[in-house]
C-alpha cells in the first residue's frame, strides 16, 4: 500500500493497489498547474484512492469540459486529475506527493509538442 500527502499535511491519502499507469506530462495546463516543466502522474482505479485525511481540504478547479485538477485548499500541491469521461474510471495521482518509496521501469513523456525549451530532459 502506498500513502501520500500534501505539503501541509492536510491531506493524506493511500493507495490500495498498484498504479496501472504513469506518465510525465508536458502539456501546457500541466506545467501551469504546477508551475514546471512536467508533471508526473500515476493511474489506477478511483476505488483504490481513499482520503484518509483532508477530503474536505481538496478544491477541484474545472480545467477542460470533462477534466477537473484536485488540489489542497490550504498549501497548493496538485494532488490529483480526474476525468468524467475516462472510460476505465481511472483517477491519477500526483507521483510526487507519495511519501512510500515507489520505483518504475520506465515513464514515458507525453504531451511533448508542448515541451518547453528550458526542460532538462
Ligand atoms: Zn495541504
Ligand atoms: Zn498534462
Amino acid at each position: 500500500m502506498y500513502q501520500g500527502s500534501c505539503l501541509c499535511g492536510a491531506v493524506v491519502y493511500q493507495l490500495h493497489g498498484e498504479p496501472r499507469r504513469v506518465s510525465h506530462c508536458h502539456c501546457r495546463m500541466c506545467q501551469k498547474q504546477h508551475g514546471a516543466a512536467f508533471a508526473t502522474y500515476l493511474s489506477l482505479p478511483a476505488a483504490e484512492l481513499h482520503y484518509t485525511q483532508g477530503a474536505d481540504a481538496i478544491s477541484r478547479y474545472q480545467s477542460s469540459a470533462n477534466v477537473t485538477r484536485g488540489f489542497c485548499r490550504h498549501c497548493g500541491s496538485t494532488l490529483e486529475w480526474r476525468a468524467s469521461n475516462e472510460p476505465n474510471g481511472y483517477v491519477a495521482l500526483t507521483v510526487a506527493t507519495l511519501d512510500t518509496p515507489i520505483q518504475f521501469a520506465q515513464i514515458p513523456h507525453i504531451c511533448t509538442e508542448s515541451k518547453s525549451s528550458w526542460c532538462p530532459c
